[in-house]
C-alpha cells in the first residue's frame, strides 16, 4: 500500500485517519478512545450554537451533524442528557449515511454508549472528533 493511502486510512481499525492540525494525522478510533473511551457522560450542554457532551474527565465533544457538518440541534439538550447521562462510551464504529434525497453519501462516527444493559447510539460527524477538547490541554491551563 502506498504511503498516501496509509495517511488517510487506518488498516488496523478499518477507519479513516483524521487531520488533527499541524499536518498531523491520527487514527479516528485511537484519537477518540484516548480521550473519552470507556468514560462516562456527566453532562450535556446545549448552547444556542451547539450542543456538546461533557465526559467525566472534562473532555467536551461537540455534537455535529454528519450530513451537513452543522451543530446537532438536539431535541433539546435536556432530553438528550436524560438519554445519555451516566452512559459510558464503549464502542466506536465508522459507517456511512445518505442524505434524504440520496444524493450525498458521507462518513460518520457512531458512538455506542452503554449503561447497565441499556444501549444508546449517537451519530456524529468526524468533525466532532476533531473538535474535542483535550484533557491534557485543560490540565495545562489549570496548572
Ligand atoms: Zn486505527
Ligand atoms: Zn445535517
Amino acid at each position: 500500500m502506498s504511503d498516501l493511502l496509509d495517511k488517510w486510512w487506518c488498516s488496523e481499525h478499518n477507519c479513516p485517519m483524521i487531520d488533527v492540525g499541524g499536518d498531523c494525522y491520527a487514527c479516528l478510533f485511537d484519537y477518540v478512545n484516548e480521550r473519552v473511551g470507556m468514560r462516562r457522560v456527566t453532562d450535556v450542554v446545549n448552547d444556542a450554537d451547539r450542543a456538546r457532551l461533557i465526559f467525566e474527565n472534562g473532555v467536551e465533544l461537540p455534537l455535529i451533524c454528519p450530513c451537513c457538518d452543522k451543530a446537532i440541534h438536539a431535541t433539546g439538550g435536556e432530553s438528550l442528557l436524560k438519554e445519555v447521562n451516566g452512559f459510558r462510551l464503549e464502542t466506536l464504529e465508522y459507517a456511512h449515511g445518505e442524505s434524504q434525497d440520496k444524493k450525498k453519501r458521507y462518513g460518520l462516527l457512531l458512538l455506542g454508549f452503554t449503561k447497565n444493559r441499556k444501549k444508546k447510539e449517537i451519530e456524529v460527524s468526524l468533525e466532532s472528533a476533531k473538535q474535542m477538547t483535550d484533557e491534557r490541554a485543560m490540565h495545562d491551563e489549570e496548572g
